[in-house]
């Protein structure tokens, strides 16, 4: 018997979970190990949905061992690896080091928040990439709309109502957008309260907002919001973020409580370490059939991959890594051929029944790009049972959560510690 050739997927995300379910799809002569710091892959793009509460966070996150049944899962981060070896070395939360001899490695390991030196920003500020994120937000609107509802204080009141999101791509419209409309259901039902005493910024570094849109889509997002009443400052940059305000690079201070950090994505640090050709944004750099070196492939956010079709290089986008999954996978079993796919598209979410949309280069607005934008999600969620789930509930016209801010969401121990204190002082 010949021995099975052995593959290791670095990354379980959108990229590295679909090239290791079409592997295994093919036929089980392939040895796959899928490593991937959590049991999970999170699907990024419904997030601003799980964050208003109109799509329930497990259904935006696939367990890696269900989904890839017939594959290994390692919970481990690549810490190093070795090319001419043919060895990556993954470390696990507890510190052990697991040495694994490959015969061709996958690198899907994404993208990272970018950081900029804003004194402040990572004290305290949000970022918006992860369901345990989008999950806090959305608490955190609804527990700042319930201080708001408690104080006779109009400062504290000014601050908790007042929401800024920093970076205006499709993560940072979304999620101001979706938490704006759940603000608005949810104060329905505080007297005394209404949107208007709430205050939604939306600030952008560049010219405009909505950059991967054709302008007059991104035009018109940016009149919708207006419309709405939200504070869309373009070419303006943050200079500190403080607990209670955040001050611009104008000067101008903002009495903020929450400020969301959406201000783009660089390449996983961790390939800067690995000693791969990278390109001056870290993203490992591939040939058109995305190799990086024999038995070394990458794509997804992570990789510098030539587009073919418009000469320059593949945008960061859901779209690519889960095509440049496919190619990768049939690239190993020997069906190699270069990477080519010509751009569907882009859509994206305003809220409820609003949306912006680009398709075959038609555009479109409003509830109908709001519908392509939910028939295109609700179908590529890879795991059926998820996508069933989610379809069902919008079918059902799921007005999104009830307005309920969990206290104990942020720490879960207080109430045992509340309890205790309680207790010793009675
Ligand atoms: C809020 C939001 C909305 C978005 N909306 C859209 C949209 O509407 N349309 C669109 O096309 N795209 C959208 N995107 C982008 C899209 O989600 C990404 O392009 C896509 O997820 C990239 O897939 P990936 O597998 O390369 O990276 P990811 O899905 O990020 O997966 C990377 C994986 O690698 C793991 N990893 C990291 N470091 C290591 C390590 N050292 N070792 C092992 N594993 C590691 C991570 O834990 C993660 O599981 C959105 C992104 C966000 C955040």
């Amino acid at each position: 018997m010949t021995a099975r050739k052995r593959v290791v997927v670095v990354g379980g995300g959108y990229a590295g979970l679909t090239a290791a379910r079409r592997m295994l799809k093919r036929g089980r002569d392939l040895e796959v190990t899928v490593v991937n710091p959590h049991g999970y892959m999170t699907y990024q793009p419904l997030l601003p949905e799980v964050a208003a509460g109109t799509v329930q966070p497990s259904h935006v996150v696939v367990p890696l061992r269900s989904a890839v049944p017939g594959a290994r899962v390692l919970s481990a981060a690549l810490t190093s690896m070795d090319p001419e070896a043919k060895v990556a070395v993954a470390t696990a939360a507890d510190g052990t080091a697991h040495r694994l001899e490959y015969d061709e490695l996958v690198l899907a390991v994404g993208a990272v928040t970018r950081i900029l030196p804003v004194p402040g920003l990572v004290e305290h500020a949000i970022g918006f990439r992860t369901v345990e994120e989008a999950l806090h937000l959305g608490n955190r609107v609804l527990a700042r709309i319930e201080l708001a509802a408690s104080s006779t204080s109009p400062e504290v009141r000014r601050r908790a109502l007042t929401f800024v999101v920093v970076g205006a791509g499709y993560a940072g419209v979304e999620a101001l957008a979706e938490l704006q409309d759940m603000a608005r259901r949810t104060l329905h039902r505080y007297p005394g309260l209404s949107i208007e005493d709430t205050r939604w910024v939306l600030v952008e570094a560049g010219p405009r907002i909505l950059g991967q849109l054709p302008e007059r889509l991104a035009t018109y997002a940016a009149a919708n919001l207006i419309g709405r009443g939200v504070e869309v400052r373009t070419a303006t940059t943050v200079s500190e973020v403080e607990p209670d305000r955040v001050t611009l690079g104008t000067g101008e201070v903002i009495p903020a409580d929450t400020v969301v950090w959406t201000a783009g994505v660089v390449a996983n640090p961790v390939l800067r370490r690995l000693g791969l050709p990278c390109d001056p944004a870290g993203r490992v750099v591939t040939d058109a059939s995305l190799r990086v070196l024999p038995g070394v492939w990458a794509l997804g956010d992570c990789a510098a991959v030539p587009d073919l079709v418009t000469g320059g290089l593949c945008p960061p986008t859901a779209q690519h890594a889960v095509r440049q999954a496919v190619r990768v996978a049939d690239n190993i079993r020997g069906r190699e051929r270069e990477y080519r796919h010509r751009d569907a598209g882009a859509v994206a979410s305003l809220g409820l029944r609003k949306g912006v949309a680009e398709l075959y280069g038609v555009p479109l607005r409003g509830v109908l790009a709001w519908w392509v934008h939910r028939l295109y999600h609700g179908s590529r969620l890879p795991c059926a049972r998820r996508r069933l789930l989610v379809n069902l509930v919008w079918l059902l016209g799921s007005r999104g959560r009830d307005p309920v801010a969990l206290h104990a969401l942020e720490s879960p121990r207080t109430p045992l510690r509340e309890a205790h204190a309680a207790q010793r002082a009675s």
